[in-house]
């Protein structure tokens, strides 16, 4: 079985570039040379210097004892959260502004719902010296205040959908359409493995480096390079391929997908897109989507903003339908006390996100002898509005 990209763009039944017509020459550019472009050392070795001097690579592979107390299970952390900017996102939008520049490109835009990826994204244009227009929806501008002046600190311009339910959908419209008219000098920097070929497989490779680390960290740590389990959450999937990447092939390595259950999976209140979803067509890959019976996309819903997303990348898909990978969701509630756990027994105080990770160790069983990688997307600075209301500090 082979679970990766295929040359002509898919992951068994998902993939694929759906895109308009006017698209076409700039996703064919991309995928032309992107595979080139990334394996050069020249470009292997300028990526490498910035994740290790300027996002603070490798990420620490944490053993955290009293959470493996808990659970009766050796339970180890990668510390994503610890990376400049908090989370694992810069991983891919450093590789993507590196490659934009080889690619001759001048400027980028991205499309940003909560705003992590356009922070993400703004942080590299300044490094870079590239210019830099993020589109957002306006409701979540208004949602999204610090993310927002973040971005224009840091020298962005952040650009107001204000079409249909003005949220990320929208923005995303809008990026498109920009890209449309800028086809020479522009580069569209997507935020997860979502998108028309070649970027779910782009980003995948940026964010490999996750688990590529915790290989040689968990060897160190415990002579073998194989846990018995590797989780993480699930919003487009990048930190979770990030993680799982070259997991793929350890077959005895057991991989589990946690989305966001929202209010509970069947309560209209949800984002847990296998439980729900379809297959179908979404930003460009062919994939597993939200959508009505008659192909309407479902808003989804969940208290993280990160994994408020209606459909998964089109490799998460093909890992689901082949069972390769095990895809769970959990509540807003066990999340944020999956939150208030790991910040009360190790002092860490994890996104919303990284809890729905973490939230699931409840539902498993261990005999205290497993080894558990959890995926530890980001930190909680960003939700702590979120967190203070929810258990009223
Ligand atoms: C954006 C984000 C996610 C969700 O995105 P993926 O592409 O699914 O990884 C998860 N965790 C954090 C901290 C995020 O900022």
């Amino acid at each position: 079985m082979n679970y990766f990209v295929n040359e002509k763009g898919y992951y068994g039944d998902f993939g694929g570039a759906y895109i308009p017509e006017m698209l076409y020459p700039n996703v064919e550019e991309l995928r032309q040379h992107y595979l080139e472009i990334i394996n050069a050392p020249e470009f292997q070795q300028e990526f490498r210097a910035l994740l290790k001097d300027y996002v603070g690579r490798p990420s620490p592979l944490y053993l955290a004892k009293r959470l493996s107390e808990k659970y009766n299970a050796n339970i180890f952390l990668k510390r994503e959260d610890l990376n400049h900017t908090g989370a694992h996102k810069i991983n891919n939008t450093i590789g993507q502004i590196l490659l934009a520049e080889k690619l001759g490109k001048k400027r980028i835009i991205a499309e940003t719902g909560a705003g992590q990826h356009g922070v993400a994204t703004a942080t590299v244009c300044a490094l870079r010296g590239l210019e830099c227009v993020v589109y957002m929806g306006e409701i979540d501008i208004q949602r999204q205040a610090p993310n927002v002046a973040r971005m224009k600190m840091l020298g962005a311009k952040v650009v107001s959908a204000v079409s249909g339910s003005k949220t990320l959908k929208d923005a995303t419209n809008e990026a498109m359409r920009d890209w449309i008219n800028n086809p020479i000098d522009t580069h569209y920097i997507i935020g997860s493995v979502v998108g028309p070929h070649p970027y779910p497989d782009m980003v995948a490779l940026f964010q490999s480096v996750i688990s590529e680390e915790t290989k040689k960290q968990l060897l160190e740590q415990t002579g073998n390079d194989q846990p018995d389990y590797v989780l993480a959450c699930v919003g487009g999937g990048s930190n979770a391929m990030g993680m799982f990447y070259h997991f793929v092939n350890d077959k005895d390595v057991k991989l589990i997908a946690v989305e966001a259950a929202g209010k509970g999976v069947h309560s209209g209140h949800s984002a847990a897109t296998t439980a729900l979803g379809k297959e179908g067509v979404l930003h460009g890959s062919r994939s597993i989507l939200m959508q009505t019976d008659d192909g309407q996309v479902i808003e989804p819903y969940s208290i993280s903003a990160g994994l408020d997303y209606p459909g998964i990348g089109p490799q998460h898909a093909h890992l689901f339908k082949t069972t390769r990978a095990e895809y769970v969701s959990v509540s807003d509630e066990e999340s944020l006390d999956a939150g208030l756990l790991l910040t009360q027994l190790e002092g860490i105080i994890p996104a919303i996100e990284s809890a729905h990770a973490l939230a699931y160790l409840e539902k498993m069983e261990f005999t205290g002898k497993e080894n558990v990688v959890v995926c530890l997307s980001g930190r909680g600075d960003k939700d702590m509005e979120t967190y203070m209301k929810h258990f009223g500090f």
